[in-house]
């Protein structure tokens, strides 16, 4: 397919490899409920960046010197452009139930690749947000 978003089946399997999407991203990012870890935050993600979520992945992010315009725009381009194969979750440090803060590291092959991230998420009124990708020499298990 020449870019463009996947177009992935409310039935089919979710794009996180999680199980079906329908019982696995679907209900995040229709807002029926709400990821309790920073991994299932990070696959809900990753499944709406291969789905063009653009509002789950904006309601997501916390980047508060952005406007939503330029953020929204750059989203579009990101997922247009990207076709999204797969995620591996490769270690995650907190970000548990009961904690504030937690990370994931993870690959994610693309048409042109892999992505290896590690990124930091945090829980603020309730919810988990992604908040940034930590430094790539940074240490899985260090949270500044
Ligand atoms: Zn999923």
């Amino acid at each position: 397919m020449p870019g463009g978003f996947a177009p992935v089946a409310n039935a089919g399997p979710c794009p996180c490899g999680g199980g079906a999407y329908a019982s696995c991203c679907g209900p995040l990012h229709r807002g029926e409920r709400s990821a309790e870890t920073a991994e299932q935050l990070m696959r809900s993600r990753y499944a709406a960046f291969a789905r063009g979520e653009i509002d789950y992945l904006l309601a997501t992010h916390h980047e508060p010197e952005r406007s939503e315009s330029e953020r929204r725009r750059s989203l579009e381009f990101t997922c247009r452009r990207s076709r999204w194969l797969g995620l591996k979750i490769i270690a995650t440090e907190r970000g548990g139930p009961e904690d504030l803060e937690g990370i994931v590291r993870f690959e994610a092959r693309h048409g042109d690749g892999v992505l290896t991230e590690t990124s930091l998420f945090q829980r603020l009124d309730g919810d988990w947000l992604y908040i940034r990708a930590q430094e790539l020499d940074n240490a899985v298990g260090t949270i500044k």
